[in-house]
């Protein structure tokens, strides 16, 4: 197994990947979403990811902690502290409270993340929680000279940051501050953020807080850090995020991580490429964006949406189609039928060992198969190159399926799909009719008496009621038709 390798967005290179002290545990930090709205299959790609590399990290024998905020509160139309709060606003159309619409709109998340089979985190943290810790760090970068107030709000001052406009290889000097439209006019500099928001004079907020500065409620950029830093400490190895975090907001959370502690928080910052829709990003607020509730009305399995999400390397944009998942959906449909041979021939082999001829070379066959999927996994993610090695191993063994021990075959299977989550072995199977199972039986009798244009005959019947019979060398399966 080589070691892990993974694409830096602070250094812009692949690194080899190198906790910080202590050799096994590995610290998390993942942005989460902003539950004004539905989770969308944009979102999701990235949550995969996330889930994929920690799957990745544990299978090269870490444990990890991994902690995501829900934010329920401060988080503006735009990513510059302007515009209205997305969650009040959205409780004002739905005519809900704020608390109703976040608690609606984690829930969505969260089974989102069970029909996709992703991991929960350890830590599930909502910024409305962490209020008192928020104003705590403020409070910190206040004493140290980071922070001024203008009329709407307190401002961290990012010129005090000397990396600040050089983080993750961009150059903020082309920035216009054109797009920071209400309170450009009084910030020091058009990179400034708000750290703490006044409630309007003129409105009362359902969410908002008493502070030393005032009635009001936390900047978004700030709730990432203060939660980050409560449960994985000053400095921590990953933190990851979409593309859309690489302007604004994790360059934020950098500098007011330095202005605390004077470390940028997390060693490996991973960024994960845009699910495009209409050569668009996908997103809630210009609302084209598909959820995966749509994809399991079109009777597709979410899981073919996970697969086709790895069907495309993470640093690259993928493109979301019907016609993509669906051909995802076959795909899936082939593994699964593929696990359920495999599994029928392991039941098989206890009364019909002499079938079976398999060789210590294929036994090796397998393992470098093995060993070229975790590779190419450790290699910067790449799902693409491991998923080409999956359908590799598939087809040597269907070439001569009788040459190799169902039970190394199975265990190849369950270390792919510990990383790829795909259910491959433990799959809901459809519920065959009583009915079906009769026929196919029938037929199987017919066929093992060489009454074989009876038996076609079942067959077709079978295929008219919507099934279909994969026949083996010695036995069959029954699926749904394709
Ligand atoms: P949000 O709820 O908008 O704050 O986003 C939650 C997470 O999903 C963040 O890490 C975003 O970067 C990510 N994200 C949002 N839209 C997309 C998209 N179209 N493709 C990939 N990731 C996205
Ligand atoms: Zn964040």
């Amino acid at each position: 197994m080589t070691p892990i390798k993974i694409h830096n967005s602070l250094s812009g290179e692949v690194e080899e990947f190198k906790p910080i002290d202590k050799p096994y545990l590995i610290g998390m930090y993942t942005c989460g979403p902003t539950v004004y709205n539905y989770t969308h299959i944009g979102h999701l790609r990235t949550y995969i990811f996330e889930d994929i590399f920690k799957r990745v990290l544990s299978k090269n024998g870490y444990l990890i902690e991994h902690v995501m905020n829900v934010t329920d509160i401060g988080h503006l139309s735009s990513d510059s502290d302007t515009g209205e709060d997305k969650i009040e606003r959205q409780a004002k159309k739905e005519n809900k409270t704020v608390y109703q619409i976040a608690n609606f709109y984690t829930k969505d998340f969260l089974w989102n993340l069970k029909q996709l089979n992703i991991d929960r985190p350890n830590i599930l943290a909502p910024a409305s929680h962490y209020i008192k810790d928020q104003i705590k760090m403020i409070k910190k970068l206040e004493a140290k000279g980071y922070t001024y107030k203008i009329s709407d709000g307190i401002y961290f001052d990012t010129s005090k940051i000397d990396c600040y406009k050089t983080l993750f290889n961009q150059n903020k000097d082309d920035l216009k501050s054109d797009d920071r439209i209400e309170n450009a006019s009084e910030k020091k500099n058009p990179t400034d953020f708000a750290l703490w928001k006044f409630s309007p004079k003129d409105e009362k907020r359902q969410m908002e807080w008493k502070s030393p500065w005032g009635i009001g409620f936390p900047g978004w950029h700030t709730e990432c850090v203060s939660i980050a830093t409560k449960h994985l400490g000053k400095y921590f190895e990953v933190h990851c995020g979409g593309w859309d975090h690489i302007p604004v907001h994790h360059p934020n959370e950098i500098a007011q991580a330095i202005g605390v502690t004077g470390k940028k928080l997390s060693k490996y910052w991973i960024h994960f490429g845009f699910l495009l829709q209409n050569s668009e990003k996908m997103s809630k607020s210009t609302g084209n964006f598909y959820r995966i509730k749509d994809v399991i009305d079109q009777n597709i399995n979410p899981l073919a949406y996970r697969l086709f999400v790895l069907n495309t390397y993470y640093r690259k944009t993928a493109d979301f189609s019907m016609e993509a998942i669906n051909a995802s959906n076959n795909a899936l449909n082939n593994l699964y039928q593929f696990a359920e041979k495999i599994q029928a021939l392991k039941r098989i082999k206890i009364f019909k060992r002499k079938l079976f001829k398999n060789t210590k070379q294929n036994f090796i066959i397998l393992k470098n198969f093995e060993t070229d999927f975790i590779n190419a996994f450790n290699d910067d993610l790449n799902s693409p190159k491991a998923l080409e090695t999956l359908w590799n191993m598939i087809s040597t063994v269907n070439k001569d399926i009788y040459s190799f021990d169902p039970n190394e075959v199975i265990s190849v299977l369950k270390n792919f799909d510990d990383i790829l989550g795909l259910k491959i072995l433990n799959h809901k199977k459809p519920r065959i009719p009583i009915k079906i199972r009769f026929l196919a039986w029938k037929r199987y009798i017919l066929k093992n008496q060489k009454k074989f244009k009876e038996s076609d005959k079942i067959r077709d019947n079978i295929l008219d009621l919507g099934y279909q019979i994969n026949d083996y060398q010695t036995f069959y399966t029954i699926s749904k038709k394709q």
